[in-house]
């Protein structure tokens, strides 16, 4: 029997797609092969849509048996280059399981489906009265399973922390087709090694998740945004530091330079904040919990105004407008994306250490990349910068991806230098699986190596991505 029809005999004939039975269009077949770095190709034969972890699981155990290779895929809104399928392995897509299990109203937990779109635990989140808190641009399309596998960060990271923090439990499919249940709806299990945390960041090497259960919070009474501009990179720290000392929870510290505004305003059709333009913004939401906290942030923006950090401020009036600063700030990947050809790095500094980086960054981008144009933007306020290098229109895709990989190393040394990390939120996957070694000693990969021996003792996992 062919492997369609054997797979076709596990979880019914629906849920197997291959490039030939005709099921699917080319185009789209091809998109579950992909994430969006937008530099592999697909090369893949089969397309499998469990409904259940008893599926997933036959699946592995198949796989298992006959060597075969599996990329587990979530919303491919990865910018890692994990859920690439280019060497005929079989893509395991978690879209049709996104049923919600189970609401615990005494721990305040919620247990989903792997393949529920992120927007979506949201919406059940909400019809609770709580709030998942881990959010970002891509949340309409990426899957809970995905977010998980790359420990997620997003805007509320200074508030919230990363999406490791919002797991409680999870089940996952082990290399051998075995099913695991790490922790649920407990707080505390001191009962030794606590194995679902190496499955947050494991980018698809380890197992696949089919269920997780993620601890909710209370959704903030009412938020203030502010959008300020300033001349100077340091003023950007500076103004954290007030930010951080006020009696006020932020809930997101993002920075923006003016060229990133630009493409915005170009590609979405948005106004200038400013009567002026200024080199960079930030975008600022606080949480308003009773009437004093008005009083405090005035206090803290007369603070800011008189240090002079600022060169121009607005604070949303509404929550229209409130939509309109975080277009600023969240429209800019997808501004980016389809106006240009774009090189990106997600990296993250110590914050004390950002100034003389920036400084170091912006002298080597000048001597490798003259003339290129750069947009830097991020999730200052934890760390987190993403900067693009974009593709100048007389210049070769193929010239100009050798000339950025020649570049890289020289980059991550100076983040290594300044004690950061070559991937701060968007993991290793195939993209920088070559320079994990800025970041992690040999000992610490080896021991990864070892861990994925463990889990999945045949290598059949996502092999070759991460390391
Ligand atoms: C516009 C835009 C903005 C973004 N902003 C942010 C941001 O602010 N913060 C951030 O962290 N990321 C951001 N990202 C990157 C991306 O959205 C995240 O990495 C996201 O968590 C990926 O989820 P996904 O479901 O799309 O995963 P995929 O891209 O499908 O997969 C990612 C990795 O996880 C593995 N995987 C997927 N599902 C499973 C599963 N069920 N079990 C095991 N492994 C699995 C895959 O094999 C792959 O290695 C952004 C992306 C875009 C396009």
């Amino acid at each position: 029997m062919t492997i369609e029809g054997q797979i076709a005999d596990l979880i019914g004939t629906e849920n197997i797609i291959s490039r030939t039975n005709g099921k699917m269009d080319e185009l789209t077949f091809n998109s579950y092969g992909v994430d969006r770095t937008k530099l592999y190709q697909a090369n893949y034969d089969y397309l499998l849509f469990p409904r259940n972890t008893l599926d997933v699981s036959k699946i592995v155990k198949y796989a298992y048996d006959n060597n075969i290779a599996i990329v587990p895929s979530g919303g491919r809104t990865g910018y890692a280059g994990g859920a690439i399928a280019k060497d005929k392995e079989i893509v395991v897509s978690l879209s049709k399981m996104d049923k919600t299990i189970d609401f615990d109203p005494f721990l305040v937990s919620l247990t989903v489906e792997a393949g529920m779109i992120t927007q979506n635990v949201h919406k059940v989140a909400e019809e609770h009265g709580y709030v998942f808190p881990v959010d970002f641009a891509a949340t309409g399309s990426s899957h809970i399973g995905g977010n998980i596998a790359t420990n997620a960060g997003g805007v509320r990271v200074v508030r919230y922390g990363l999406i490791r923090n919002w797991v409680l439990g999870m089940k996952v499919v082990v290399g051998n087709g075995e099913i695991l249940e790490f922790n649920g709806n407990i707080l505390k299990n001191n009962t030794g090694y606590d194995l679902k945390h190496l499955f947050m960041g494991s980018e698809g090497t380890l197992g696949i998740i089919t269920e997780v259960t993620l601890k909710l919070t209370n959704i903030p009474r009412d938020t203030n945004v502010v959008l300020f501009a300033t001349d100077d990179f340091s003023k950007i720290l500076e103004v954290f530091k007030i930010c951080s000392k006020s009696p006020l929870p932020l809930m997101a510290y993002e920075f923006l330079t003016d060229r990133c505004l630009d493409k915005v305003i170009h590609h979405l059709g948005v106004n200038n904040p400013f009567e002026n333009r200024h080199p960079y913004y930030i975008l600022v939401e606080f949480e308003i919990r009773e009437e004093k906290d008005n009083e405090h942030l005035e206090t803290l923006l007369n603070d800011i105004f008189a240090e002079e950090l600022i060169s121009d401020g607005s604070i949303a009036q509404n929550s229209t407008q409130k939509k309109t600063f975080w277009k600023y700030r969240e429209g800019i990947s997808e501004s980016l994306s389809i106006l240009h050809t774009v090189h990106k790095n997600d990296i993250s500094l110590p914050l004390r250490e950002m100034k003389s980086f920036i400084e170091a960054m912006e002298s080597l981008l000048k001597e490798k990349y003259p003339g290129f144009e750069i947009a830097l933007f991020g999730h200052v306020g934890d760390g987190n910068l993403h900067l693009n290098i974009l593709k100048p229109s007389d210049m070769k895709d193929e010239d100009f991806f050798s000339s950025c990989k020649k570049v890289d190393p020289e980059m991550f040394s100076l983040i290594q230098k300044h004690g950061g990390s070559i991937s701060a939120e968007h993991g290793i996957g195939l993209l920088k699986k070559d320079f994990l070694e800025f970041s992690r000693s040999p000992s610490e990969i080896e021991y990864m190596r070892q861990i994925k021996k463990v889990f999945d003792p045949k290598g059949i996992f996502n092999p070759g991505k991460v390391f």
